[in-house]
């Protein structure tokens, strides 16, 4: 009788619920306890997306996707189930998943170390910075993992994307060994290089994330791109289109669609450069693209800094902070690519 009442008050809840629209979509229904064998549905197509549970180690894992991917849709009955034990109580999990919920992890942040191998890991696991995954510069096969993916890690400190802050509470991070730059008496700053086998391994790591949580292309980041005023790393010697176009990893523009942009950026640049109202529309889409800043009219520090950061990641030929015409284009072509929702 219980059994009954859940049911009925379970699909009162979810056909009443006004946001219907990934619920209709999903043929997904909760299976009916046997002892209802009324109410039973016999698809085959319910009964294969019927999430199962299997148990390793004492963990209890539900193993099935009930999902739609195809619709950008991160619901997922897939992953390790916490879940409460209260006594003298069972808590009932196998039949009624809801599809109202979702992964933490929408995004995926790249870092990297500015320390050693060595120190990296007594950093990142005994103070008060951590990520979930560290990439050596070892050349072995090995990936070390240092925080649980369900758990937040503290990689990205005070962050911003789009519509979202604090990114530590819906990100993985993924730190990768490298020394960062130095920089000269002018302050130009030198990078060093990342190994082939550290690329290899980011790019196989972050293909499982992204795939697994469907991370849209979108939200794989640079650190720069989400605290520009602070962060320069991975820097522009991290092969962010090398991962687009062997990977489908994060994002690039259209080469074709930035050649059009071109001559009229040229345009832009020579004749309207220091116009108030010209910089407003480059800070404006450079906030449309995702980056976290204020339109104030002027080629001000945190507008430099922005443009820098969109140039490690889209432009890293000259990263000077100075918006030219092929940096203006490049961004005009990814708002176009890549608009906001
Ligand atoms: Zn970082």
């Amino acid at each position: 009788m219980r059994k009954t009442l859940y049911i009925i008050s379970l699909s009162t809840l979810v056909f009443s619920c006004t946001s219907q629209k990934n619920i209709k979509k999903n043929t997904y229904r909760p299976k009916t306890p046997v002892s209802q064998p009324k109410t039973v549905t016999n698809s085959a197509s319910q009964e294969k997306i019927k999430p199962q549970i299997t148990k390793e180690s004492g963990v209890e894992f539900f193993t099935t996707n009930i999902a739609d991917i195809t619709k950008n849709d991160n619901t997922v009955s897939y992953g390790s189930i916490v879940s409460a034990k209260p006594a003298g109580y069972k808590v009932v999990k196998t039949h009624f998943p809801a599809i109202a919920q979702n992964f933490r992890q929408k995004y995926l942040i790249l870092h990297y170390t500015v320390l050693p191998d060595d120190k990296s890991i007594t950093v990142l696991t005994q103070q008060g910075v951590s990520a979930h995954y560290l990439v050596n510069n070892l050349g072995d096969n090995e990936i070390y993992q240092l925080v649980d993916e369900n758990k937040r890690s503290y990689h990205a400190g005070v962050s911003a994307w789009r519509a979202d802050k604090n990114l530590n509470d819906t990100s993985i991070g993924i730190e990768i060994v490298n020394m960062g730059y130095t920089a000269n008496a002018a302050g130009l700053k030198t990078f060093q290089p990342f190994s082939d086998d550290q690329i290899k391994k980011v790019a196989a790591l972050a293909k499982d994330i992204v795939t697994r949580y469907n991370i849209p292309a979108t939200n794989v980041l640079a650190h720069s791109d989400i605290a520009p005023t602070r962060k320069q790393d991975p820097g522009p010697l991290f092969p962010w289109k090398k991962l687009y176009d062997e990977y489908q990893i994060g994002m690039w523009y259209d080469e074709a669609a930035k050649q059009n942009l071109l001559t009229l950026a040229q345009t832009d640049i020579s004749t309207k450069y220091n116009e108030p109202s010209f910089v407003y529309m480059v800070q404006i889409a450079l906030q449309k693209f995702g980056y976290a800043i204020e339109g104030s009219g002027k080629w001000d520090d945190a507008t430099k800094k922005t443009i820098e950061a969109l140039q490690y990641h889209f432009r890293p030929q000259t990263y000077d902070g100075i918006m030219d015409a092929e940096t203006w284009a490049i961004l005009q072509a990814l708002n176009q690519k890549y608009p906001t929702k």
